[in-house]
């Protein structure tokens, strides 16, 4: 039988301090080669069980063999030049990062994520959701010499992430989630050719697609941007329909702690929703009284069946303890659910 309120987690979660550096949005490795390699397998396996033992529905790889959620993709791309990053404001400025320049036309130069993804599907019996960058927050965290159209560009990626996430399927992945914080910045676009590289990147996929979209993991430049968004945050109003129209099953948004209107999520009829209870920008631990109360109030917006309580965001720059602590309110939260509701 099918058991409501499945519960899991946006993306990505902190990495042990063996294996880079840690409470670092982009860590450097501790290590290199093929000890840099058993490293994040083992990284891997200690979150796999450390979720299941939580009791967690659906598990991840936590992204532990990725530096960063955007730039682990593109390292295995043809066309882009990671030996001299250039420093520019992402996320329409909102804060600066590093990025590789895009110098050619984009190939995949071999598979990205096989092995994880393989690893991850040999050590669970539980049904797994991997993640991959979207289209447009590729673009909006690379430098472009080459395209000189965030649109077109936008589509040469979405090929690309289509290749690896048809590969990703047949290696045993039941969820496939695309990253797309960017929706929530580029609202305009994010409608008009956004959801469209989306469903590129999606196509024949018979697994099934999620979209991620969020406002950020919980570092102090998108605390201070949120700060500026006033008291009813709106931005989902204008993608969430062109969302609801596509063929991406399930949309994972930021709900807890938020000023996002709760009547925001019935735009997103006929889709699975994966409610945000846990929020990545504290390290107060929820209890799950306040996970339950969350789902409760998102419960007058999505029929139970269709809601799947979940992080707001990723993890990964949060302590490992408070990580873990997080994974549990969650799923003790979603079995206090059950029996309430
Ligand atoms: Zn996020």
């Amino acid at each position: 039988m099918h058991q409501n309120f499945q519960t899991c987690i946006a993306g990505s979660l902190p990495k042990p301090a063996w294996l880079s550096e840690t409470n670092k949005l982009w860590p450097q490795w501790r290590t290199q080669g093929v000890e840099l390699a058993q490293a994040k397998l083992d990284a891997t396996l200690m979150w796999i069980k450390a979720q299941e033992d939580a009791g967690l529905s659906i598990i991840g790889d936590g992204e532990q063999s990725r530096q960063h959620f955007v730039h682990g993709f593109l390292e295995q791309v043809e066309g882009i030049d990671f030996e001299h990053k250039v420093t520019v404001g992402i996320r329409d400025g909102r804060y600066e990062a590093q990025v590789p320049q895009v110098k050619g036309a984009v190939t995949l130069r071999s598979r990205v994520h096989g092995i994880e993804a393989r690893f991850l599907r040999a050590h669970t019996k539980h049904p797994i959701k991997f993640t991959l960058p979207g289209p447009m927050t590729i673009v909006d965290t690379v430098a472009d010499r080459f395209y000189g159209d965030r649109e077109k560009m936008a589509f040469a990626f979405a090929e690309l992430l289509n290749q690896e996430a048809l590969a990703l399927q047949a290696d045993g992945i039941d969820i496939i989630q695309f990253d797309e914080p960017a929706f929530n910045v580029y609202l305009k676009d994010a409608a008009n050719w956004g959801v469209p590289a989306l469903e590129r990147a999606a196509q024949g996929l018979t697994c099934t697609t999620a979209v991620h979209v969020c406002y950020g993991y919980g570092i102090k430049a998108n605390l201070d941007w949120k700060r500026t968004l006033g008291d009813e945050w709106r931005q989902y109003e204008k993608v969430f329909p062109t969302l609801a129209r596509s063929r991406i099953q399930q949309v994972s948004l930021e709900f807890y702690h938020s000023h996002v209107p709760p009547e925001l999520m019935t735009l997103l009829q006929g889709k699975e929703v994966m409610v945000g209870v846990i929020d990545v920008a504290s390290a107060t631990v929820e209890t799950p009284e306040e996970v339950a109360d969350t789902i409760g109030r998102a419960l007058q917006f999505v029929p139970k069946a269709r809601l799947y309580p979940c992080s707001n965001c990723g993890l990964a720059p949060m302590d490992r303890h408070v990580a873990l602590q997080k994974l549990l309110a969650l799923a003790h939260g979603a079995a206090l659910a059950r029996g309430r509701y």
